[in-house]
């Protein structure tokens, strides 16, 4: 292992810890940076419980193939979906938790965090430090980098451009035809849990909508019909209505 705390300027130790979502980006980041030999202390990993069951066979691949420790795992029952201003699971799951992780250390030690976001993406803070921003990787030479280690996440990025949790509200209708079709024991879920809570899951379809809208669309398609246009969306809201 390389060495993970380094003491500069006489102050505290500095201690390096890399943020792991599992996606292609963090999973390129902390690959390259073990192969060349940055400080690394600790990876966190914050487990949502959420994630496609290929994510967690990725991580813990990473962690039998490079020393990735367990992290907390937070549970937080009476939770609804999250929205695009409301992203509760983020802050609580995941931020929270890692600062929560990280403050003890704090005090002791002057923590660097490696975050995995690429040269092409914008968002930055200047407390992070950005690798894959130094290296000049971009989403594209991320994907790549894995790949070509044999990390593949049992296709899960041939099927979406993203990989978050499998049951975000703010994925896109292509997302989530795709979550249906290939993974439908975790659209029963969905159904199940939409049943249990107070929240809409989007703000234009509910779940059981949007199984209705799918299961229309693949109806039309085999009719041979359009599945857009005021004709589609008429005969659409109807079907809802005779449900509803
Ligand atoms: S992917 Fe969606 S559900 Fe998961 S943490 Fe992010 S906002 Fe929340």
């Amino acid at each position: 292992m390389p060495p993970c705390r380094v003491r500069e300027d006489g102050g505290k130790e500095k201690l390096y810890a890399a943020s792991l979502s599992g996606g292609k980006d963090s999973t390129a980041m902390l690959l390259r940076l073990v192969e060349e030999g940055w400080p690394l202390a600790f990876v966190m990993f914050c487990d949502t419980g959420l994630e496609f069951p290929q994510m967690y066979e990725h991580v813990g691949r990473l962690e039998k193939e490079l020393p990735v420790p367990d992290s907390p795992y937070a549970d937080k029952p009476g939770m609804s979906w999250a929205g695009p201003k409301n992203r509760w699971c983020t802050s609580m799951l995941k931020t929270a938790v890692i600062n929560k992780y990280l403050s003890g250390l704090r005090k002791r030690y002057e923590v660097v965090q490696y975050i995995g976001i690429a040269a092409d993406e914008p968002q930055r803070v200047k407390e992070y430090r950005y690798p894959l921003v130094e290296w000049g990787m971009t989403e594209k030479d991320c994907l790549a980098y894995c790949y070509e280690r044999g990390y593949d996440w049992g296709g899960l990025y041939r099927l979406f451009d993203r990989v978050s949790c499998w049951c975000c509200p703010l994925q896109g209708l292509e997302e989530l035809r795709t979550l249906r079709r290939e993974f439908p024991e975790l659209w029963e879920q969905l159904l199940e849990w939409e049943a249990q809570t107070w929240r809409n899951f989007r703000k234009d379809f509910s779940v059981e909508e949007l199984e209705i809208r799918f299961r229309f669309e693949e109806e039309r398609v085999r009719e041979g019909k359009r599945i857009r246009g005021k004709e589609f969306f008429r005969e659409l809201r109807e079907r809802i209505r005779e449900h509803g």
